[in-house]
């Protein structure tokens, strides 16, 4: 047997957020109760565990006609006000996993509405929490980075609020941006996640120390593709994901030490079984001995 041993260390804050945490908790309690239960939108944003919660009986869907009758869950990223509205009036029983740090956001975006502001969500345009805050206020400009700064109106009020899981890097240069725009007025509301943040700053420090950085989780999870950007600057052999199939082991040619973090969507099971199975690699593992 050839000898070859990775040491591996594990980001300080990785994993599962307390949001996440409740929405799944929310999820399995309801499964227990209910007959028939559906999700608008994956619950979390990882295919691992939206499988594993398909096989206790929660079923997935795009649109809201496609559910019949029943149970819907409100995922962690939460939904606009408009479609829990169409939930009320086809008679669904809604659980809500809305992440009160995202119901903080729609609050924030409803109340600069209400005041006369315009409202501004610096994130993705796609991304559900984005759509969400979007349907919580007349009219939501979203702005993803200094070239959407032509979207504003000239000489408005600005009410400026923030995906939750951008990095405060980010948000400090669009707000940089923002003050060089044409505004009257600018009020902003800190709307980051801090355990977000900490995931981001535990993951870029550890990516700072290793020879190579692996980052776990769904490919449409923002904050884990936030955190694999975030570490790709600091290691450029970054690489997200999803779970151990995923691993090329070529890719640890020559490799002696390697981090391990993942996002706040990742379950505790992926992170350990990869954790594992990289500690325990050995020689036989490798078809190609050249890699040793
Ligand atoms: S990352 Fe933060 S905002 Fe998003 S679900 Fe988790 S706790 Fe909530």
């Amino acid at each position: 047997m050839c000898f070859y041993q990775m040491k591996v260390h594990v980001a300080e804050k990785c994993g599962f957020c307390h949001g996440v945490r409740n929405a799944i908790r929310v999820a399995e309690k309801t499964l227990l109760e209910k007959k028939v239960v559906y999700s608008l939108g994956p619950i979390i944003h990882n295919r691992d565990m939206v499988e594993q919660l398909a096989k206790s009986g929660l079923k997935t869907v795009d649109k809201i006609d496609e559910i019949p009758s029943g149970t819907v869950l409100i995922r962690s990223h939460g939904a606009a006000p408009e479609q829990i509205a169409k939930l009320r009036v086809k008679g669904l029983d809604i659980v809500d996993a809305t992440c009160i740090l995202v119901k903080r956001l729609q609050h924030i975006a409803a109340e600069f509405d209400r005041e006369g502001y315009e409202v501004v969500i610096i994130g993705e345009e796609n991304h559900p929490e984005v759509q969400a805050v979007v349907g919580c206020a007349g009219n939501v400009i979203v702005i993803t980075d200094e070239s959407d700064l032509k979207k504003l109106p000239d000489n408005a009020r600005l009410g400026v609020v923030c995906q939750t899981t951008q990095s405060p890097e980010h948000f400090g240069r669009m707000l940089g941006a923002l003050g060089r725009s044409n505004f009257s007025e600018l009020k902003v509301i800190n709307t980051l996640c801090k355990e977000a943040i900490k995931r981001q700053e535990s993951a870029v420090q550890l990516g700072k120390q290793v020879d190579i950085m692996f980052v776990l989780g769904g490919l449409e999870s923002a904050n884990t593709r936030r955190l694999a950007e975030m570490c790709r600057k600091v290691n450029k052999h970054t690489y997200h994901l999803q779970n151990w199939e995923e691993l090329d082991k070529n890719l640890l040619r020559g490799k002696k030490t390697a981090g391990v973090t993942a996002g706040a969507s990742t379950p505790d099971w992926i992170i350990e079984e990869f954790v594992k199975n990289l500690t325990t690699l050995d020689g036989g593992d490798f078809p190609d001995k050249s890699i040793l």
